[in-house]
């Protein structure tokens, strides 16, 4: 066996990356001819890789890192866990102490009557339990005949053969035989792309809309729930128009449709509430949670369901589970970083102070010649790239071509930033300081400069005709 260490040189952990680790929504071939970035430990909103450069990590990792990095509480957390009971299972009538607190606590802080938790170890894994859920209650409920789930183009709902299916996104569709039956999508709220002539709010209402015509279309009596991110967040931070949300909620109360809302992104402070749901005064039946439960640093998530929901599945034997539902360690962990999400305030600090002035900093972005718009909620942002703002036209060139040459001068000056498509995102620890938004807010305006430089000398800056 090869022995490696943080002391290995940046070429020999790339090479043996390569002969062995199959990474995740990574071209192989073209990974291995580049190398991976070996990141070695991080601090705050700091990360340091392999050849000593630090980092800002303004994706809090993938979405998740909600209290930054470092914090020695929640290794403290695990090691008392692991030493006390570090594995029991919740099946067959038992439990312990970490899943009973955790379970307790997620009521407390989840709105309205969402008072019950079904654990699993990520969001693929919740949704998957929430499409089997929703289909077991109307079927408990006398109407089996309630089958389809209803969800979005573009949006994420996790990388498994059920959650991917309810995900809207046509790469991942097209390899393994997905969408499983008995799902359909509707058109993602997306203003700046699909909104031709029409205003934010009337475009908001037609994409709502667009539910009831599916519901009518399928048959209200077919349709088991609707589920969609308050957000959408890996498909490009798509904030919807103001008017989007109550016409989907008036839609779904309408029908008697359970609402999914996926907080896996949006939960735990990340829209300057706990929940996002409570941004965007949504009413859901089921919240899918994850990534901020435990800021990542163990893998936990679930579905927190109402008091109505948890009644009927509880009227039946829910043959659905998994060996690590609840897995005391995890959940110690998540216990310890919503301590301190409550504890240091974070959740208010995103929603009145570095939120506030983190927007100020990301609309005036829109001042590049490059970003037509800037979308922000909280802590989560995106900019649309443009030729041209006052059409809102697309470039000429493959969607996401401009936004890999971005998101590469990002990396160039030490900002992680993401891109989707020709959108830039960001969504860093909500911990972040106002000196660290200024750092990002600089590198993020350089990377554009230097980005629209190469886009000109490359003749990049060319608008696709109108469709
Ligand atoms: C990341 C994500 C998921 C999937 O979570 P995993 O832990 O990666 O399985 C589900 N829904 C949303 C909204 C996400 O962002």
């Amino acid at each position: 066996m090869t022995v490696i260490s943080t002391n290995t040189p940046t070429p020999e952990l790339q090479a043996l990356d390569a002969a062995h680790h199959m990474h995740p929504f990574t071209h192989g071939d073209g990974l291995r001819d580049k190398g991976a970035r070996v990141i070695l430990r991080a601090d705050g909103c700091w990360l340091t890789d392999s050849d000593g450069n630090r980092i800002l990590d303004a994706m809090a990792g993938l979405w998740c890192v909600n209290i930054g990095y470092g914090r020695t509480e929640l290794a403290d957390a695990a090691h008392r866990q692991m030493q006390e009971l570090p594995y029991y299972n919740t099946f067959f009538q038992t439990t312990h102490v970490p899943a009973i607190q955790l379970a307790a606590r997620l009521a407390e802080l989840a709105p309205g009557d969402l008072n019950h938790v079904f654990f699993a170890s990520s969001g693929s894994e919740a949704n998957d339990t929430n499409l089997r859920l929703v289909r077991t209650y109307w079927a408990e409920k006398g109407q089996p005949e309630r089958q389809t789930i209803i969800a979005r183009w573009n949006g994420y709902h996790g990388s498994s053969v059920g959650s991917g299916s309810l995900g809207g996104m046509k790469g991942m569709h097209a390899q393994g035989g997905m969408p499983i039956p008995g799902i359909a999508h509707i058109d993602q709220p997306n203003w700046w792309t699909d909104g031709g002539d029409m205003t934010p709010e009337e475009f908001g209402l037609a994409r709502a809309r667009a539910l009831e015509e599916k519901i009518l279309e399928l048959g209200p009596d077919t349709v088991a729930a609707f589920i969609a991110e308050p957000v959408q967040g890996a498909g490009g931070v798509i904030v919807a128009p103001n008017s989007y949300w109550p016409e989907i909620q008036r839609i779904v109360d309408k029908y008697g449709i359970l609402l999914i809302a996926d907080e896996v992104i949006c939960g735990f402070g990340r829209t300057g509430n706990w929940f996002g749901s409570e941004t965007l005064g949504i009413r859901p039946d089921i919240m899918t949670i994850a990534k901020g439960l435990s800021s990542g640093y163990q893998p936990i998530g679930g579905s927190i369901v109402t008091d109505a929901v948890a009644e009927v599945i509880n009227q039946t034997e829910f043959n659905h589970g998994y060996t690590y539902s609840g897995h005391p360690v995890a959940c110690a962990v998540a216990l310890e970083n919503l301590r301190i999400l409550r504890d240091e305030q974070i959740v208010e600090r995103v929603r009145t102070e570095t939120g506030p002035y983190l927007a100020e900093k990301f609309q005036a972005m829109t001042e590049h010649p490059l970003v037509g718009e800037a979308k922000i909620v909280g802590m989560m942002g995106s900019l649309a790239l443009t030729p041209d703002k006052a059409t809102r036209a697309a470039f000429a060139s493959e969607p996401g071509t401009v936004g890999l040459v971005c998101r590469d001068r990002c990396f160039a000056n030490n900002l992680i930033m993401r891109h989707v498509g020709d959108r830039m995102i960001i969504s860093p620890p909500l911990t972040i300081s106002r000196a660290e938004i200024d750092t990002l807010m600089e590198r993020a305006w350089k990377s554009l400069d230097e980005a629209m430089a190469q886009l000109e000398a490359d003749g990049l800056m060319v608008a696709a005709p109108k469709v």
